[in-house]
C-alpha cells in the first residue's frame, strides 16, 4: 500500500513477568500507545519516517520506564553511560552517538550526527564536544538516576554478572528495556532508530549493538526498517539488523518472515537472546524475539494502534 503509514516501537525484549507486579502492566500499555498516537500525528500528516522516529523515541527516552535516557541502567561506576543511532532509508544516511553522558536525547544528538556532520558514529569525549558545539545541553546525573537503577546495579554487582536489562531473576523486580522505533511514512520512506543504557553493570567503555549501524539499527527504503533489543555483543557478532534486511533483499521475504528466520539464525548461530521490530517497504510490521516476552506496540498500513507485552514462549 503506497498511501499508507506504518509505526512500531519496542521497550526492550526479555523475561517481563516482572512488570505484571505493581500495575507496571498498564503504566507500559499506556505509554506504548500514548507513543504510538503521538506518532500518528506527525506521519498521517504527510510527517517524515525520520522525524516520527525521533519524535517517538526521545518521548521514549524522556520516560523513566525504559532503559534509555532518563531511567538508563548503571555501567559498574553507577554512571548512565548512553548509545543510539538513527537511519534515514532514503539514501542510507546515519548519526550515531556512543558513550555519551548528560545528554536528555541522545536519539536527537544521533540525529545532529546525520545532518551535521561528516561521520556517522562519534563516541565519547568527541561525542560530547560535538553536542556543546551543536549547543546541546548537558543534564544533571540525578536526572537520568532512577531509585530502581541503583538497587538493580547493586544486585547484578552482588551476583558479579552483567545483565541485560530485562533479565530473568529468582525475584521479581523492576526492570526495564531499551527502546527501539521504525517508521514508514506516506512517501513510502523508510526510517529506524535505537536508543540504550546499554547493559546493566557494563564495564571498559563497553559499546553494544544500539549505535551500531546493521547490527542494532538498519533502514533502507527498498528493503525495510530494523530495530533490534537484546544481548548486543550477539547483534554485533550476527550483524542482525542488515541480515534481517539481506534476507528481504536476497530471499524475497516479507517483514514477518524476514523477522523470524533472523531471529531463528541470532540463536542457530550464537545462541542469542533478545528481539526485533521490523517494517518492510510495503509497510507490513513483524517482531520477534527469543527472549520470552517483548515489550511493543504497531499501527500497521494506517490502522489502529496494537501493543503487546509479556506474551508466552
Ligand atoms: N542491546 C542493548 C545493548 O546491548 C541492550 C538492550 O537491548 O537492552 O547495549
Amino acid at each position: 500500500m503506497s498511501n499508507s503509514y506504518s509505526l512500531m516501537v519496542h521497550g526492550g525484549a526479555g523475561a517481563l513477568q516482572h512488570i505484571k507486579h505493581e500495575g507496571n502492566e498498564a503504566k507500559f500499555e499506556r505509554s506504548i500507545c500514548g507513543i504510538l498516537e503521538q506518532g500518528r500525528n506527525i506521519l498521517e500528516q504527510g510527517g517524515a519516517a525520520l522525524d516520527a522516529v525521533e519524535y517517538c523515541a526521545s518521548l521514549l527516552e524522556d520516560d523513566p520506564l525504559y532503559n534509555a535516557g532518563r531511567g538508563s541502567v548503571l555501567n559498574e561506576y553507577g554512571e548512565v553511560e548512553m548509545d543510539a543511532a538513527i537511519m534515514r532509508g532514503l539514501d542510507l544516511s546515519a548519526g550515531a552517538v556512543a558513550s555519551i553522558k548528560g545528554i536528555k536525547n541522545p536519539i536527537s544528538l544521533a540525529r545532529q550526527v546525520l545532518e551535521h556532520s561528516e561521520h556517522v558514529m562519534l563516541a565519547g569525549h568527541g561525542a560530547m564536544k560535538f553536542a556543546e558545539f551543536q549547543h546541546i545541553k548537558v543534564w544533571p546525573d540525578h536526572y537520568f538516576i532512577t531509585e530502581a537503577r541503583v538497587k538493580q546495579l547493586e544486585e547484578a554487582r552482588e551476583a558479579g554478572q552483567m545483565i541485560l536489562d530485562h533479565e530473568d531473576s529468582e525475584e521479581p523486580q523492576e526492570k526495564f528495556g531499551t527502546i527501539g522505533v521504525v517508521a514508514r511514512d506516506l512517501h513510502g520512506n523508510l526510517a529506524a532508530g535505537t536508543s540504550t543504557g546499554g547493559i546493566v553493570n557494563k564495564r571498559w567503555g563497553r559499546v553494544g549493538d544500539t549505535p551500531v549501524i546493521g547490527a542494532g539499527v538498519f533502514a533502507d527504503n527498498t528493503t525495510c526498517a530494523v530495530s533490534a533489543t537484546g544481548y548486543g555483543e550477539q547483534f554485533l557478532r550476527t550483524v542482525l539488523a542488515k541480515t534481517i534486511a539481506d534476507l528481504i533483499d536476497f530471499q524475497g521475504l516479507n517483514a514477518q518472515e524476514a523477522a523470524a528466520a533472523g531471529i531463528k539464525y541470532l540463536v542457530a548461530k550464537v545462541n542469542g537472546l533478545g528481539g526485533v521490530i521490523v517494517i518492510d517497504r510495503q509497510g507490513q510490521c513483524a517482531a520477534q524475539h527469543s527472549t520470552s516476552g517483548m515489550i511493543y506496540g504497531w499501527i500497521e498500513q494506517s490502522g489502529v494502534a496494537h501493543h503487546q507485552l509479556a506474551s508466552p514462549v
